[in-house]
This record gives C-alpha cells, structure tokens and sequence, in this order.
C-alpha cells in the first residue's frame, strides 16, 4: 500500500537543522502517526511522503515556505510582567496561548528583563530549513472515525 490521501502512515524521524544540529526525532520514543492528505504536518514532509511504501527511506531538505513559514518579526512582543499573573514563576522556554484579532497564537517566552517580558509569536521552526531523514513504517486505511477526528488513533481506546 502507498501513501496517498486519507491513508494513515507511520514514520519514524530524525529532524536536524542545517548544521547537523538534531532538533527532534521519534528515536527513543513513539513513531509518529498521521492522516496524509489533511495538513497535519508541515507541507513539505506531506509531499516527500506522497507515493511512499513500508520501508521506504527517505531524506529531504524542506524550505521554510514548505516547513512552518518565515519568521514574521512582527511577532516579537514585549508585554509587562503583570500580565503573566497567576503563572508562577514566568521563565525563558514556556509557551502559552493568547488571543491575537482574530486566531489563536502560541507564543514562547523568549527573555524576561525586569518587568518586560519579551514573547515570540513564532512558531520555533520558523525560518529554518529543516533536514527530514524518514522511514515509513505502516500505511493504513484510515477509519470514519479517525477522519471524523482528523488525527490517527492508536490502541484501544482510540487516543
Ligand atoms: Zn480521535
């Protein structure tokens, strides 16, 4: 069976940056499932998969307009320190999410400097090029359920 829309496909990862840095990976934890065909994962990664069998290896280079987009400076903000009332203590690396017009962001605590603390909308791939070597694991056809849900479900109880 090939990966192809609505299939759901499992990959075990490696991501590395463009100077060999790893950034995240499935080794030493769960593969990753995924419903092909309904975004989500980054452009990219879906395209190089599309086609794919079991046991296929694959390495690819994705840009940032294929991966999570560019970095949009717009987003680094600094708000005051009491607008973080109730998160006790605020450090550098936590992520929380906040109402921006009219979506939902994330937004990471980048740098606390007194009472300023500077937050980035970005997502943290943001801008990078993003060095994929996959493997696939499984190709499936994906349940009504799981197309109801839109993510691939594992086990017995499905989550
Ligand atoms: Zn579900």
């Amino acid at each position: 069976m090939h990966v192809t829309k609505h299939k759901v496909v499992t990959i075990d990862y490696t991501l590395t940056d463009t100077l060999g840095e790893v950034l995240d990976t499935s080794k030493g934890a769960e593969p990753l499932s995924y419903i092909q065909g309904t975004g989500s994962i980054i452009p990219g990664l879906e395209a190089a998969l599309e086609g794919r069998s079991p046991g296929d290896e694959l390495k690819v280079s994705i840009p940032p307009e294929s991966g999570y987009g560019q970095r949009d400076e717009s987003l680094m903000l600094a708000m005051p320190r009491s607008a973080f009332q109730g998160a006790d203590p605020i450090e550098v690396g936590m992520q929380f999410v906040a109402n921006t017009g009219s979506s939902r962001q994330m937004f990471t605590i980048v740098g606390i400097e007194g009472e300023e603390v500077k937050v980035d909308g970005n997502h943290p791939l943001a801008g990078m090029t993003l060095n994929f070597a996959v493997t696939v694991r499984g190709v499936r056809e994906a349940t009504v359920e799981e197309l109801d849900h839109g993510h691939a479900h594992s086990g017995e109880d499905g989550h």
